[in-house]
């Protein structure tokens, strides 16, 4: 059986993930993802209402047009969990191909408020749900299976299309975390079973992000720790505490949610994203939230809790808001503007759970943003965070347990390609003859 994988995006940046395997007559595509940063540089965006065509000029979703030389029919569109960066373009694409979305609940329900965001396009393809351990055929003679992932965000999976001539893997997004916090550890333990299994492993498709980082990345109880170490240091602070984090990151705010309350103070949820992500999640009983938990995202009603957050007393409060990487239009970014009715002190504690993403635009914001929060006497405690993505460590775990004859390297670019490439090549693996370094728009032919 002829296979053949096309690179479409996220092989030159990380963002604005797709990838598509055809095995003879069948077609798989994995990620269909938005480069925000693509956007966000320019004023004004509104990309609900832009046209596939002037966002891909833009950089800010995939060249899909290499589709064309892949003879065969699309069967499933595959986002693999429900970071912006691989679903984010789905209402910009997916309309192109006539085969049903297929990814996990969690991911299907973001994908479905994604679509009814979208102006421009009527994206109506199937959406399927299916869970981590199921599979599905496609065609007569593959079958696509999910196995379970930590990330970043819950309810991720890496897809496994087994085909006559081996299992192909698409490994994006994950970190070998085996005592999560709201969820199952990784499923290594099937990970081994298929690079044994069969005709073993014909190609893994790796996500670099990490992989110039020594070691190995620490679990999500780890951040937890210290999490609940720092706010236990500030538990007889009697003024103002503030936290933030990524809003998809539910089981971050599960954690701040339940340290606020250890410490005596009531949490609430603030900013649109917030409320988003965890309203999604606490509706589709991933996360058991105390029924007094406020979430709250339109302008108005986050305004009048702060206002009644000041009346009550500060002391009293823990509000998670948006705004961990200083995005300008963001909850704590308003905060610093003074632009919100929250006053903050001399002394007041602000929390980043997150990490600057290392970015020029992004440490730029983020830099204003302290400063901005540091003028009005804010304390700041930074860092308190753990990668979603393998180090070095664990990427050579994975090719370990895996045991893949090709590799591609994927969502970095070339530079950051370059130390998991020396990670492989010391595994045996050789440039141009299994390790397969590509860009986006490229074709490659495994099997002839
Ligand atoms: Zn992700």
């Amino acid at each position: 059986m002829e296979i053949e994988i096309a690179t479409i995006g996220g092989y030159e940046e990380v963002g604005r993930q797709m990838t598509a395997v055809r095995a003879g007559d069948d077609i798989v595509i994995f990620d269909m993802g938005l480069n925000l940063s693509q956007v966000l540089i320019h004023d004004n965006v509104e990309t609900e209402k832009m046209h596939s065509l002037d966002l891909i000029d833009m950089g800010a979703i995939p060249d899909d047009r290499v589709m064309s030389e892949l003879e065969g029919d699309v069967q499933a569109i595959v986002p693999t969990h429900g970071h912006l960066d691989h679903i984010g373009a789905i209402s910009k694409l997916a309309h192109r191909y006539d085969a049903p979305v297929v990814a996990t609940p969690f991911t299907i329900e973001l994908v479905k408020q994604q679509l009814q965001g979208e102006s421009k396009f009527n994206v109506d393809n199937d959406l399927k749900k299916m869970s981590a351990g199921e599979t599905m055929s496609i065609g007569d003679r593959c079958e696509m299976e999910f196995v379970h992932v930590t990330h970043s965000i819950i309810d991720a999976i890496n897809p496994v299309l087994h085909t006559p001539e081996g299992a192909i893997v698409y490994g994006l997004d994950k970190r070998m975390d085996h005592s999560p916090v709201v969820e199952d550890p990784i499923d290594m333990e099937r990970f081994r079973e298929i690079g044994r299994e069969g005709e073993g492993v014909l190609c893994y498709i790796e996500d670099c992000t990490n992989a110039g980082r020594k070691g190995r990345t620490p679990s999500e109880s780890v951040a937890r720790r210290h999490l609940q170490d720092v706010m236990q240091s500030v538990e007889d602070y009697d003024g103002g505490i503030v936290a933030t984090t990524f809003s998809s990151h539910i089981s971050r705010v599960t954690s701040l949610v339940e340290f606020a309350r250890d410490i005596g103070r009531q949490p609430v949820l603030l900013g649109r994203s917030m409320e988003k992500y965890s309203g999604t999640a606490e509706r589709l009983n991933y996360v058991d939230f105390p029924d007094d938990l406020g979430m709250y995202g339109h302008r108005k009603s986050v305004d009048r809790t702060f206002k009644r957050i000041m009346k009550e007393g500060k002391e009293d409060y823990l509000p998670i808001v948006t705004g961990h990487q200083g995005e300008p239009r963001a909850m704590l970014t308003r905060m610093g503007r003074g632009e919100t009715p929250y006053e903050l002190d001399d002394g007041d504690k602000v929390i980043f759970s997150a990490r600057v993403i290392p970015e020029p635009t992004n440490e730029g914001q983020r830099y204003q943003s302290e400063r901005l929060l540091k003028m009005q006497g804010a304390r700041i405690y930074d860092d308190i965070h753990v990668s979603g993505h393998l180090r070095e460590e664990g990427h050579y775990q994975m090719l370990d347990a895996l045991q893949p004859q090709h590799l591609i390297p994927a969502h970095q670019d070339l530079k950051g390609f370059a130390p998991y490439v020396s990670l492989a090549k010391g595994m045996g693996y050789e440039v141009d003859r299994d390790i397969h370094l590509t860009q986006n728009g490229n074709t490659i032919q495994l099997v002839e």
